[in-house]
């Protein structure tokens, strides 16, 4: 079959290993999944309820335009009503921004080790990925990018920026005065884009950063994403939401397939918007989580990176494949990031209270058996 060069190069996103494989390969009972970043208090029970109830009207088609998920979302964010596109997950709208703007042989910028769907997305559409490296202490080197911008004046490929802040698998976050000195180079720029990916927003606990919310007036050309699929606990529904000027927005209307959003993630959406007690609740049991794991590491004598998201980036001083199949032996899943760059890291995701002890246990059992690499 005639298919693309770019197509053919494409190595498929590998998520985290399910559950229900890991028991049946190895013959477990208990197996905990700390590897997909996701919530592990499970999503609000108002959501549920409103879930359930939409079920009956499942042979209509969904609202196409999302009309109370745009109020809810709107009160949420603080940002007027036609600021917003949902998706079928922030990946869809990551997707739908590569297509809608970029045109072949265009370039996207952004960082190494960051999230994978930007460079897949793109090369899906026959455009090249700009990744300049993290900085020392594994931030986005936002200095580096403003250089790539310059050095694109010439050419003027690069269309969109995406920076992830706090950025995945590293957990780290950009500061608000580095992102403004970025910004004053970028807004600048013709015909280009920047994208901020706030997927952990919720768990940040860093004063250094900032939100995009609070720039989207001082610069036209500057757009955020967020996801039901992290603090909500509803990564399941796939909901993503894009929030940028109107006149940006309509660009990716006209691309996006009218059906994307479904009935019941919307239904479920506003109700989970509505439950602040249960967010909280996430937050909480995150923050928990993390400082137990740090505590935890620390005693190992692993070094860490102070997570602003849901997880944890730390360094088994180790081969990481061979602490992440031992791992797998003692029933829990961790999530090896060779892929992103770092052989002896693993990334950890905050569970509850008894599986992030559980991790911990296996953590430092299977770490005696296997040797430490030489650095
Ligand atoms: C988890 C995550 C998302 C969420 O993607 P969805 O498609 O909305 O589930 C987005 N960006 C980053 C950086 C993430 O880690």
């Amino acid at each position: 079959m005639k298919v693309s060069k770019e197509i053919r190069q494409i190595t498929p996103y590998s998520p985290g290993k399910p559950v229900a494989e890991t028991k049946r390969e190895l013959g477990l009972s208990v197996v905990h999944k700390l590897a997909s970043n996701e919530c592990p208090v499970g999503p609000s029970p108002k959501a549920v309820v409103a879930m359930k109830q939409a079920l009956t009207e499942l042979h209509r088609y969904p609202d196409p335009n999302c009309f109370e998920l745009h109020g809810a979302m709107a009160q949420y964010l603080e940002v007027a009503d036609d600021y917003l596109v949902f998706g079928n997950g922030s990946n869809e709208l990551i997707d739908l921004l590569v297509r809608t703007f970029c045109e072949q042989g265009e370039e996207i910028l952004t960082s190494k080790a960051a999230f994978l769907a930007y460079p897949l997305c793109a090369q899906a559409a026959r455009v090249k990925t700009i990744e300049v490296p993290l900085t020392e202490d594994l931030r986005f080197d936002l200095s580096r990018m403003a250089e790539e911008l310059d050095r694109d004046r010439v050419n003027n490929r690069i269309r969109l920026v995406f920076i992830a802040n706090p950025n995945n698998p590293t957990g780290t976050c950009v500061s608000g005065k580095d992102f403004e000195v970025f910004m004053e180079v970028a807004s600048k720029k013709k015909d280009l884009l920047v994208i901020v990916d706030e997927a952990y927003f919720e768990f940040v606990r860093t004063k250094d950063s900032f939100s995009t919310r609070s720039y989207l007036e001082k610069y036209e050309n500057l757009l955020f994403l967020r996801t039901m699929s992290k603090v909500f606990g509803l990564a399941g529904l796939r909901l993503g939401v894009l929030v940028g000027r109107p006149e940006l927005l309509n660009f990716i209307n006209r691309v996006r397939n009218p059906f994307n959003v479904n009935s019941i993630a919307q239904a479920g959406a506003v109700a989970a918007l509505g439950d602040r007690e249960h967010l909280d609740r996430v937050c909480q049991v995150t923050w928990d989580g993390l400082d137990g794991f740090y505590l935890q590491l620390a005693r190992m004598g692993l070094n860490y990176w102070e997570s602003q998201g849901n997880f944890v980036l730390f360094d088994t001083k180790r081969d990481s494949r061979k602490v992440f199949q031992a791992l797998l032996q003692q029933g829990v899943i961790m999530r090896p990031v060779i892929n992103y760059g770092f052989p002896t890291q693993l990334r950890l995701s905050v569970g509850l209270e008894e599986e992030n002890r559980a991790a911990m246990v296996a953590l430092e059992k299977v770490l005696v058996e296997i040797p430490r690499t030489l650095s």
